[in-house]
């Protein structure tokens, strides 16, 4: 019997649909004969009724109001359903969700049958947590050694109002070889693995055949660090005229002459992450300035003349020098570009990452603040996240299942947050882990 499952992106359409998870599922469960699987967002979601599995994909904690909303709207109307969770947040730390879904996949599915066994209600024994079955911190995560091309979506849905417009999502591997000690991704994708060369060509051909589009993203935490980048940007522009290549991230020190060139860069865009360079080899994000300056002078070579710079304060040892090195080095960098934009935001303790137990720094809006006015009168923008959905993640990413009847309760961040601080437990999620 065909079995209907509902995969549902916890927000709104344009993020959804440029969604690389979104389209890795979708793909993997209409491969089975026997499944039938649609996507959903917040705008459509509540057409949803009588299906037998509902997957929601968390890839942000923020997202987890709008996901208690719709289990607790679908759970009526979809009585034999399984309620699946996945992703990033399912890997770190899934519990403030614990009492609203059935099953959280611990990795990645790719090569195995652990949604498909979840669908049909089969137990699985590695890579899924159940909540009222097992302990969390006992589930071996699991994910593919190698990835099979058949596993990865041809044809994909692509709108202009995505993320990468309209594009084909070319994900070059899993994982990162850096060892950034604020960085959740490296942990939960651990080990780093890229894609074979041939097996990237052929999607990248085949892709733009099942999926007509003018423009290849190339999905990696550090797209430069993939040793044949070069050959692959190449043979992408081979198969198709005036198509035009974006990478979903850079590092400074990964900028060469003959990458920038080939890419379809119009603005650079660097994440030093912190303002000095003892800060940067303290985190281990491990860019020095000549990195840096390097990268800009390949930039300024090649006629860009934006430059977007990714800073985080409240980072563990900062010291007040390290803040007034951001300032510095943004206006350093603006002289010799048209257009500088900073953002800043707080360091957020992740769970699954060295620094798990440091502090969040309320202290950090204020520093933002400070930011924002002294380059100001260099005419540099400085953008920010709203600085309590950042408290409001840091609650979230820390979080216990206590906080699950909270969220509901309060449905809102703002209300939520003012519950926490009422009640004096907001502290509890903020201070240091002993
Ligand atoms: S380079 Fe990026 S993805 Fe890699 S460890 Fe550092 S922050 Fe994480």
């Amino acid at each position: 019997m065909i079995k209907n499952v509902a995969l549902i992106f916890p927000n709104k359409f344009k993020g959804g649909i440029s969604s690389l998870a979104m389209q890795i599922l979708h793909h993997h469960l209409n491969s089975y004969n026997d499944v039938n699987c649609d996507m959903y967002f917040m705008e459509n979601y509540k057409d949803i009724k009588n299906k037998d599995a509902i997957i929601i994909t968390l890839q942000y904690e923020n997202d987890y109001f709008n996901v208690i909303n719709i289990i607790n709207n679908l759970k009526p109307r979809n009585p034999n359903a399984i309620f699946i969770g996945g992703g990033p947040c399912a890997m770190a730390n899934p519990m403030p969700l614990n009492n609203y879904f059935d099953a959280f996949v611990v990795g990645e599915i790719e090569g195995t049958n652990i949604m498909y066994d979840l669908i049909n209600k089969e137990p699985v024994e590695n890579g899924v947590y159940y909540p009222k079955l097992n302990d969390f911190d006992t589930v071996k995560r699991i994910y593919p050694k190698l990835f099979d091309i058949q596993d990865y979506p041809l044809c994909q849905f692509t709108h202009p109002s995505g993320a990468y417009g309209e594009a084909f999502l070319l994900e070059l591997g899993r994982g990162c070889p850096r060892r950034c000690k604020f960085c959740m991704a490296k942990n939960i994708y651990r080990p780093p693995r890229f894609k074979k060369i041939e097996d990237l060509k052929y999607i990248a051909e085949e892709g733009l055949k099942h999926t007509p589009v003018n423009k290849i993203a190339l999905i990696s935490p550090s797209v430069g660090d993939y040793k044949y980048i070069v050959d692959l940007c190449h043979h992408i522009k081979d198969i198709k005229e005036n198509i035009s290549i974006s990478p979903s991230s850079l590092r400074a020190d990964t900028i060469t002459e003959e990458l920038l060139k080939i890419l379809d860069l119009k603005t650079l865009t660097i994440a030093p992450e912190a303002g000095s360079e003892s800060l940067r080899k303290f985190i281990k994000k491990d860019i020095s300035e000549d990195d840096i300056f390097n990268a800009l002078n390949i930039a300024k070579d090649n006629r860009i003349d934006k430059v977007k710079l990714y800073y985080m304060v409240g980072l563990p040892n900062e010291t007040e020098e390290d803040i007034e090195e951001i300032i510095k080095l943004s206006q350093i960098v603006k002289k010799d570009f048209r257009k500088v934009e900073v953002s800043v935001n707080p360091f957020i303790p992740k769970p699954k990452t060295e620094f798990e137990n440091e502090p969040f720094d309320l202290n950090s809006k204020n520093t933002i603040k400070y930011i924002e006015k002294s380059l100001k009168k260099s005419n540099i923008k400085v953008s920010y996240e709203n600085f309590n959905s950042m408290i409001v993640q840091c609650v979230l990413c820390r979080g216990d299942s206590d906080l699950g009847e909270i969220i509901e309760q309060y449905n809102k961040p703002v209300q939520f947050l003012k519950y926490l601080k009422k009640e004096e437990f907001l502290n509890n999620y903020l201070e240091r882990i002993e």
